[in-house]
């Protein structure tokens, strides 16, 4: 607790990361807290997805893609501590340093970085049987040969029933309404794939190898028989302690301007938590960003 640092990085995905590395770069005192494991998204979401549109690392995955990240900011002396959950901040009484508590200790900072993307934890159907769904697709090799469902129509559902398609039986897609919100590349891709869609199908309940489902347009009720059920449909950011703080959000997003910085001096955030184009160029252009202002914001350097 007596240690002060100039900067506290919360959250290790990309955004994260990036923010450490040039944290290493400009010689600031800083240390990363991570409540799951380094990586964000790309570890713990999709680490078998071949990662798109980062310059450079064509028909790379999720994992490899946070690999290489992690070891390039621990080989430039970043130190990440994980797994630790930040579920406090307070502005000390001087208002020049603040204080996080995390589930393991508290820790002393003059400036903080909220990397914490907008993951959270998976929103559910409250539908029957829903225990027994999968959330995430860790490793698509695992559901070979297998019957399943996949709940949803954006991204990360679309994605999920091509690398499905790959090595199962059958995939279906069932969606509640009559298009997709995934981006057309993903479009194309599902396209091309076997996958069934079931079109404004929803999903009412889960036994064992076998599941129901409803349409909503014509009232019919039928039951498919699956081995496996995926349900990507959006999730809950946690965000209490970010609210506590008091900075300014739009909806479950943190106001930020140009620099990075928050409605709160000293406290800044970088990555999808920031609600723009929620991708990996971007994490990492407003990490590096942020860590740039917030240097000049702890040093004043003669250069700005
Ligand atoms: C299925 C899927 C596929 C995608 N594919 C692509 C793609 O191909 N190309 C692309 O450019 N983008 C893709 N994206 C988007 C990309 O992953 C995100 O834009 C990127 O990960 C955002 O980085 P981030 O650091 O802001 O947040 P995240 O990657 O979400 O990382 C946030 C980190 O903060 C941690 N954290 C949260 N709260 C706390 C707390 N209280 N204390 C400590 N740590 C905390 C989390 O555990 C997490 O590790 C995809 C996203 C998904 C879901």
């Amino acid at each position: 607790m007596s240690e002060l640092y100039d900067l506290v990085i919360v959250g290790a995905g990309p955004a994260g990361l990036s923010a450490a590395l040039t944290a290493s770069y400009f010689h600031l005192k800083h240390i990363v807290l991570e409540s799951i494991k380094p990586g964000g998204a790309l570890s713990h979401n999709y680490p078998s997805k071949i990662v798109d549109s980062y310059l450079g690392f064509r028909g790379m995955k999720g994992k490899e893609v946070a690999n290489k990240m992690i070891d390039h900011v621990k080989a430039e002396g970043s130190e990440i501590k994980y797994p630790e959950e930040v579920i406090e901040i307070k502005r000390n009484k001087e208002k020049k340093t603040f204080t996080l508590t995390t589930n393991k200790g508290k820790y002393q900072t003059k400036s903080i970085l909220l990397c914490t993307g907008t993951i959270g934890t998976p929103r559910k159907l409250g539908i029957e049987g829903e225990e027994k769904a999968h959330y995430v697709l860790c490793d698509p090799e695992e559901f070979k040969n297998k019957k399943c469902l996949v709940v949803g129509g954006g991204d990360s559902a679309v994605e999920a029933a091509v690398m499905l398609n790959k090595v199962c039986d059958t995939v279906f897609l069932a969606h509640r309404r009559d298009q997709l919100r995934a981006i057309n590349k993903n479009q194309e891709e599902l396209k091309k794939s076997n996958v069934k869609i079931l079109w404004n199908t929803e999903l009412k309940c889960i036994a064992d190898r076998k599941v129901k489902v409803w349409n909503n347009k014509t009232g019919e009720t039928k039951e498919l028989d699956v081995d496996e059920v995926f349900i990507f449909i959006g999730s809950i950011p946690k965000l209490d302690f970010i609210k506590n703080l008091g900075i300014k959000m739009e909806g479950n997003h943190i106001i930020v301007n140009s620099s990075m910085q928050t409605s709160l001096q000293g406290v800044y955030a970088a990555g999808d938590i920031t609600g723009k184009l929620k991708r990996i160029p971007e994490a990492i252009g407003e990490g590096h960003l942020a860590v740039y202002s917030i240097y000049k914001y702890l040093r004043n350097p003669y250069w700005t």
